[in-house]
């Protein structure tokens, strides 16, 4: 059997069903497919934090507008996919004072609200800060729920007539004359599709697939540890105000807190180390800035792999682990087009940050519009997602689309 699409879509990452929802508005007529449920790659598997673009603001000015820019639309779009908790960078006595004031500027100047507290006006707000928080800078960064995202963005293509296919693992591709002509889905879904275009959204695995049709996307991916504890109504993400480095954000859910994360290279995106010294070094670094989480009960832990594109990584010198000048330049996204390699109907969309998966998704259905002679614009900023403004909704797509993950498995009632 032949299954017959416009487009596919391969992978259910945010990147994917964004570029899905994208192109089904369009009306497109896309088939999204992941091997596994929805979100189980590494968006179900990050921290969850939707930046306001501060992180990046004195490093990535391009980083840093895109953020605030996203994380705007997505408080417009994406209702209780979001959590609009604020955040806080925390300077510590031993930060260094002239990379607060450098933050604060490129903030300002880039248009993220910000505004300078005292040390004891933060620890009003957040009675277990740490009596070394000299000063703290508010920002409009929040919280994220993954499965949801996903699960609305899935929605949404089912509704503009599209298809999403779970446990439809990419097994092999077939060239012909500079196209490719067919793809090979396994899993439940086994069958054969003939799509007029291939998106590879498959995110840390996009070098896997991009060699089953013999082009090369060479990502360099690096693991990251999260550790849930049991710690009620903390407010604010919290931020280290410092060069970013290891176990530097707390993200707030409703009882729990997410302490984060590591940054360590990695061959295979499904077979790496794990090592217990990461889980402990997150205690002992979040607890820096709040105390309190230290004698807490670990709720859960689990671990993603960040699908960085290697030229890119390899021009900025980044590094593995620890404290770096390049760790907290801003992940950058690249849309390649495997034009350029003698495949004309294949594109990959690598790199980028949850918090910006919609622009990459509009970029990316930009070009296989344009490929498919579509003139349709993009409408995914401006059209709230499905169920957006009803918890209950959105976790009923969760469990529809398997989209079910660690990173907000507490806060979503999907199963
Ligand atoms: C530790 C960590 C913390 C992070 N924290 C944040 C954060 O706080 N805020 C933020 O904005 N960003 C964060 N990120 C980055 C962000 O999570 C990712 O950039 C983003 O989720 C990637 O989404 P994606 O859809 O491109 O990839 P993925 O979510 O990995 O999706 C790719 C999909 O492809 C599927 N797939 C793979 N192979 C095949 C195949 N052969 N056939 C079919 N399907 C296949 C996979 O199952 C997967 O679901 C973090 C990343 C990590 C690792």
């Amino acid at each position: 059997m032949t299954h017959r699409t416009d487009v596919l879509v391969i992978g259910g990452g945010a990147t994917g069903a964004g570029v899905a929802r994208d192109l089904s508005m369009r009306g497109v007529d896309v088939t999204l497919a992941d091997r596994g449920g929805l979100s189980s790659g590494t968006t179900g598997r990050s921290h969850g934090l939707l930046h306001s673009g501060a992180r990046y603001a004195e490093a990535d000015e391009v980083g840093a507008r895109e953020c605030i820019a996203e994380n705007r639309i997505l408080r417009e779009i994406a209702g209780h996919c979001v959590g609009d908790t604020g955040g806080l960078f925390v300077q510590l006595t031993e930060d260094d004072a002239d990379y607060f004031d450098r933050k604060l500027a490129a903030c300002r100047e880039y248009g993220i609200p910000a505004e300078e507290i005292t040390g004891d006006e933060a620890r009003d707000r957040v009675p277990d800060l740490s009596a070394d928080a000299e000063r703290a800078m508010v920002v409009p960064d929040g919280v994220v729920y993954p499965s949801r995202l996903v699960a609305a963005n899935a929605a949404a293509v089912e509704r503009h007539g599209g298809t999403v296919l779970r446990n439809a693992p990419v097994e092999s591709m077939t060239v012909d004359d500079d196209r490719l002509t067919g793809v090979r889905l396994g899993g439940d879904a086994d069958t054969d599709v003939d799509a007029t275009y291939v998106v590879n959204a498959t995110g840390a695995w996009a070098g896997h697939v991009g060699e089953m049709a013999g082009v090369d996307v060479e990502m360099r991916p690096t693991r990251g540890v999260m550790v849930a504890v049991d710690y009620a109504d903390l407010g604010p993400v919290l931020n280290r105000c410092r060069n970013p480095a290891d176990g530097d954000i707390i993200i707030p859910h409703d009882d729990q807190v997410v302490l984060g994360t590591t940054s360590i290279v990695v061959d295979d995106p499904d077979d790496y180390p794990t090592e217990d010294e990461e889980v402990e070094r997150m205690f002992a670094e979040c607890g820096d800035m709040l105390p309190a989480v230290r004698d807490c009960e670990t709720i859960r832990t689990w671990w993603g792999v960040r699908p960085l594109y290697a030229p890119d990584e390899a021009s900025r010198g980044s590094q593995s682990g620890g404290e770096g000048a390049n760790r907290g330049i801003s992940r950058g996204f690249f849309v390649l087009d495997h034009e350029d390699e003698g495949v004309e109907n294949f594109a990959s969309v690598v790199g980028g940050k949850l918090t910006s998966y919609r622009l990459m998704a509009e970029e990316t259905a930009d070009l296989v519009a344009d490929r498919l002679g579509v003139d349709e614009p993009c409408r995914t900023a401006d059209e709230p997602l499905p169920g957006a403004d009803d918890p209950g909704t959105l976790d009923g797509f969760v469990t529809t689309y398997e989209a079910l993950s660690p990173t907000d498995e507490d806060v979503v009632a999907g199963d």
